[in-house]
């Protein structure tokens, strides 16, 4: 798999050609990607008709939001799925990856969680979505926004802090030979403690969003079974290492469910925690998902639950749901392996 292949070793895959055939793919992977081989120009045919560009066929594209969100679903040539979203606003792109083939964490609202764990993905599998996607918007467009990625989140299918090697490897490649700031690349976890610790050691220093939805152990264990391992406070003082050590915000996000987290006193705690961490609060309507009952708020309820948080002193943004109609929103990604011969 190319994307697997440091890209320091891509010579080693044509002894015989010379030194500057290396530099001139890994420009065509990492700096100018390209959809097809064909369009390696200055390649020889016989090289790049030899080369198998991405580590999956993309089985479906689908378009939503009148053209500013695409949705890949992507299947690795063992049928697991991995699934992309791209979204353009008028002064950002952002492209949401998968970092595992389904999920096993199980959060009991989030579609990817319902069905169940596949397999981790590769790194090599992590960065060809990012290329893809790059390549796509360098050809296609998405609209009027930005025709380059500049903003990466890992809240696609899995959990990234679950899949540490890999995902560590694709972002020394994003930061690396891709040319991506950290800053413009948020991971996203439910709160994997230990990994959040590790995370704060690394060279690259990403955004951290923490994934909380319940501000007390009680709630947040029927919601998020991992707090059982993990339980709150050891997620917050992890984030507050995290924040001291990297110099970096960290946003906690809020999936707002009627009649569960949305009640004044989930706020009122949630409040405290993120006053504590000095963090930026993003709460999103839940969307619906096949195998639960639970529903989103009112967008009353949802308002009346920002309030409270804005008047105890929180930073908070109530965040649009993009997708909706094509399956792309959080939470709604989970595209299962197909039975053989289907
Ligand atoms: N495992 C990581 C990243 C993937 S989920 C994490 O938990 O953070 C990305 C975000 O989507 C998380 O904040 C998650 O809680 C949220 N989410 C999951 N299901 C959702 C749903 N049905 N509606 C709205 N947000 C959802």
């Amino acid at each position: 798999m190319l994307y697997l292949t440091p890209p320091e070793d891509l010579a080693s895959l044509w002894p015989d050609e010379p030194e500057y055939r290396a530099d001139q793919l890994r420009g065509w992977l990492y700096e100018t990607p390209v959809l097809r081989t064909e369009d390696m120009t200055n390649l020889p045919v016989e090289l790049r008709s030899a080369l198998e560009l991405w580590p999956f066929t993309v089985e479906t594209e689908q378009v939503g939001d009148s053209g500013r969100t695409v949705k890949w679903l992507m299947r690795a040539p063992d049928g697991a799925s991995i699934e992309a979203v791209l979204m353009g606003y008028p002064r950002r792109t952002t492209l949401c990856i998968s970092s595992q083939a389904g999920c096993a964490m199980a959060c009991t609202f989030c579609a990817t969680g319902q069905f169940g764990f596949e397999r981790h993905l590769q790194a090599g599998e992590i960065v060809a979505q990012v290329a893809y996607a790059a390549a796509y918007l360098r050809l296609t467009g998405l609209g009027k926004s930005p025709e380059r990625i500049t903003n990466l989140v890992f809240m696609g299918m899995g959990e990234p802090l679950a899949n540490y090697a890999s995902v560590r490897t694709a972002i020394d490649r994003f930061t690396g030979v891709m040319g991506l700031s950290a800053r413009s690349i948020t991971v996203s976890t439910v709160g994997v403690a230990p990994a959040i610790r590790r995370l704060a050691s690394e060279a690259w220093r990403v955004n951290l969003a923490v994934s909380l939805h319940a501000a007390d152990d009680e709630l947040r264990t029927r919601l998020v079974p991992l707090n059982r391992q993990y339980p709150l406070d050891e997620v917050i003082a992890a984030t507050e290492y995290f924040v001291a050590e990297t110099g970096r915000r960290a946003s906690i996000e809020w999936t707002l469910i009627a009649d569960t987290n949305d009640t004044p006193e989930q706020a009122d705690k949630l409040a405290v925690i993120a006053r504590r961490l000095r963090a930026h609060i993003n709460v999103i309507a839940l969307n619906p998902t096949p195998l639960t009952a639970d529903r989103p708020p009112t967008a009353a309820n949802a308002r009346a639950f920002i309030d409270r948080l804005t008047r105890a002193g929180a930073n908070v943004t109530l965040r649009d749901t993009r997708g909706q109609g094509i399956d792309a929103a959080c939470g709604q990604l989970r595209a299962r392996k197909l039975p053989v011969g289907s």
